[in-house]
């Protein structure tokens, strides 16, 4: 057990304090994982007032996590919005390193931790700054889009920001206001690649891979039609192309979750991260989810254990050099002034007959 909380035990007063987190999570929770979860929401729950202190959970985060101590919670676009807007003193990323990057860029006189340092992502890690360089010195007069699952080197280096929910309307935003019709859009090649059949804007692509969601392949949805006929597949679009062909619809983490709880399908497979399903099924408990358990071993470092240390020992502090701090700003903000789609983007494969015409570097 970590420091600072071996004494805290599931008392009546934690026991009646979090009841209504239990009534929420206990179809995803065991009584027995509740006893030792409970009494560390109810200490972090604590601490986060007595700090003044927010804490912004991924859709990627586990139940007690998401809907025990999150005060903010979505996917990245969501918390890049909540971050700028936010007057608390500390923020606390309950997700990975690049998100605390960005809410740090957004909120530079914040003390923004992030739980664990190690918790990294494999797409921000393909690709540098001296990358992007490079890239604009080889395309010179192409604006570069840029995913925000990367480190705020490469944001600084970049246009415009995007993520899975609006990647669409940024790049045909950002190519009609450069006046071309060709745009960087980098780093997650798949991202990419399912970006250009939604738009006759050409792209130009980098090979960074999520290692979650890269996993999926078209065998995996057949074997799954096969297995559960009646179940609705949605997939994300960091999933390879022949994923989304044989998904019944895809989009981001945002869209995924509004369409399981506006549609309410009887069973319903999530192609993303593993307890993405599990915070959808707290809020939809009249759909079955089927679940191919892809989990993210770098979003998993993060922990109530480790989220209460970092509020209680001020750990781990993210600092951004501020001159780089400054030009990934603007690139973030950018994409968070664009006015916010009406509703989620989905990827409509059905528009996706039209020539795809993807340069990979
Ligand atoms: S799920 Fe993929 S994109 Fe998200 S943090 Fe993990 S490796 Fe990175």
């Amino acid at each position: 057990m970590a420091d600072g909380f071996a004494a805290l035990g599931f008392t009546p007063e934690i026991e009646r304090a979090t009841l209504p987190i239990w009534e929420k999570v206990k179809s995803r929770v065991t009584p027995l994982e509740w006893r030792l979860q409970a009494p560390l929401i109810a200490s972090i729950n604590e601490l986060k007032k007595q700090k003044n202190a927010v804490i912004l959970a991924h859709n990627y985060m586990t139940p007690e996590i998401f809907h025990g101590v999150g005060d903010f919670v979505g996917d990245s676009l969501g918390l890049a919005r909540e971050a700028a807007k936010c007057d608390a003193k500390i923020i606390v990323q309950a997700g990975v390193h690049f998100m605390a990057e960005t809410s740090k860029v957004l909120c530079p006189d914040k003390t923004v931790l992030i739980p664990d340092l190690m918790a990294g992502c494999s797409l921000a890690s393909s690709i540098t700054g001296a990358d992007v360089r490079l890239i604009k010195q080889r395309y010179p007069g192409l604006p570069v889009v840029t995913y925000v699952n990367t480190t705020a080197d490469v944001k600084a280096e970049t246009d415009i920001c995007c993520t899975s929910a609006n990647a669409v309307q940024v790049v045909e935003h950002i190519a009609r206001e450069w006046g071309v019709d060709r745009v960087i859009l980098i780093p997650d090649e798949f991202l990419a690649r399912n970006v250009a059949r939604q738009t006759e804007v050409g792209i130009i692509a980098w090979k960074g891979r999520c290692e979650v969601h890269e996993r999926f392949d078209r065998n995996d949805i057949i074997e799954l039609r096969a297995a559960y006929p009646g179940a609705e597949i949605l997939a994300h679009p960091e999933c390879p192309t022949e994923v989304l062909e044989e998904a019944d619809f895809a989009g981001s983490t945002a869209a995924m979750n509004d369409y399981v709880i506006q549609r309410k399908p009887r069973q319903v497979v999530l192609i993303t991260e593993c307890s993405m399903a599990d915070n959808v099924a707290c809020d939809a408990p009249e759909t079955e989810f089927v679940r191919p358990c892809n989990l993210c071993p770098h979003m998993k470092r993060i922990s109530l254990e480790n989220i209460h240390d970092a509020l209680l020992y001020d750990r781990f502090v993210v600092e951004i050099d501020p001159a780089v701090a400054e030009r990934a700003r603007l690139a973030v903000q950018r994409m968070i002034d664009m006015p916010p789609p009406a509703v989620p983007a989905r990827y409509d494969l059905v528009k996706a007959r039209h020539h795809v015409d993807v340069e990979l570097i």
